[in-house]
């Protein structure tokens, strides 16, 4: 993988462009995409966003949605833009495989390859171009960094305002997490000065529920959570039976797992839900334990340091057993 830098030239010329995110796109990994959409279509490019799977209803207001193509419902319109693409942007992830059942596609394609991303690990191999660096706060200040520095900063209109400043605010927890740096807050405060409005995004993101998935969060967090205490960490299993009886979405459980890192003490959290194909993990933690770590060592998943993710293909029950039988050799770091 070469530097990003060394590919900014080819920005000059109009281009056939497909840009793609990981499976389930979060705010980061949907606002960087479209980000980097609205600084492309105004270099003249031919650009089309493509998401693995569906999204989460409450980044559907982000300007540009109504052109990402959904993988999973459009899988011939999808292949035709992958079969034409000259360049492949992969946004906030770094392995193929977290593009689920576009990964093959991904892997034929003849076009140049460029990763921006802010995970551990990189299959750096995989990509032509790039720019991987786990010290920044999200793709999306990553993306504003590339228009920067390739000399495009005054294309940055409302649009890729918005779209960059949502996946920054969700990935640092509203502004909270260590990455949250002083370049998170200088680019902020040039956003802001460009006309980004930060409470209607707020408002977009954070209050944009229906009942059922308030009503949902208070029964899961009454009957379905366990704190062990002896490991300062706390579990949480959902059923299917309880994504059915409150009616859950893509997007409903997000946020859940950081409010078990709400209870004094607790270091770990972890969340598992049992979903379709298999049961999947979310992983977060305070201080120095190391999810990324225990995602990779036990269950098939990777991440960052303090969150991370994972799955299972054995029953829900059965996960969670081998999630407390495996902690136990985690109870000295967890002190
Ligand atoms: P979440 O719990 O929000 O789904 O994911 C937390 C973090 O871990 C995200 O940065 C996500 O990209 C990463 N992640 C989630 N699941 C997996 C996985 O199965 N493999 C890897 N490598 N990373 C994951
Ligand atoms: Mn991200």
């Amino acid at each position: 993988m070469q530097p990003v830098q060394e590919f900014y030239p080819q920005l000059l010329s109009p281009k056939k462009v497909v840009i793609t995110t990981h499976q389930k796109p979060d705010g980061d990994a949907m606002g960087s995409s479209l980000g980097l959409y609205h600084l492309l279509i105004q270099l003249g490019h031919t650009v089309t966003v493509i998401s693995p799977t569906n999204w989460a209803q409450f980044l559907q207001w982000m300007p540009g949605t109504e052109h990402v193509v959904d993988f999973e419902s459009y899988r011939e319109v999808a292949l035709e833009k992958i079969a034409e693409a000259d360049l492949l942007f992969c946004l906030d992830f770094n392995v193929l495989h977290r593009t689920k059942h576009l990964e093959p596609h991904l892997e034929q394609m003849k076009a140049t390859k460029i990763l921006i991303d802010h995970h551990q690990q990189p299959q750096e191999a995989a990509f032509h171009f790039g720019i991987s660096d786990t010290t920044k706060s999200s793709t999306c200040e990553m993306v504003y960094d590339f228009i920067v520095d390739s000399g495009h900063a005054d294309k940055i209109n409302h649009d890729v305002a918005s779209c960059l400043y949502t996946g920054v605010m969700t990935d640092t927890g509203s502004f909270r997490f260590p990455a949250a740096s002083a370049n998170v807050h200088r680019m902020v405060a040039h956003l802001k000065d460009l006309g980004l409005n930060h409470t209607v995004i707020h408002e977009n993101i954070y209050d944009s529920f229906l009942e059922n998935r308030l009503r949902f969060t208070g029964h899961v967090l009454l009957n379905r959570l366990e704190v062990m205490y002896e490991y300062n960490t706390a579990v949480m299993s959902i059923s299917k039976g309880d994504l059915l009886r409150f009616h859950i979405k893509t997007g409903d459980t997000e946020g859940l797992v950081n409010q078990l890192l709400s209870i004094q003490g607790i270091k770990f959290g972890a969340l598992v839900i049992d979903r379709d194909e298999e049961r999947k993990w979310s992983f977060r933690s305070k201080g120095d334990f190391d999810v990324n770590t225990f995602a990779r060592m036990h269950f098939e998943g990777g991440g960052h340091f303090n969150a991370a993710g994972g799955r299972s293909s054995d029953t829900l029950e059965n996960t969670v057993k081998k999630f407390k039988v495996v902690i136990k050799q985690y109870h000295d770091q967890l002190q």
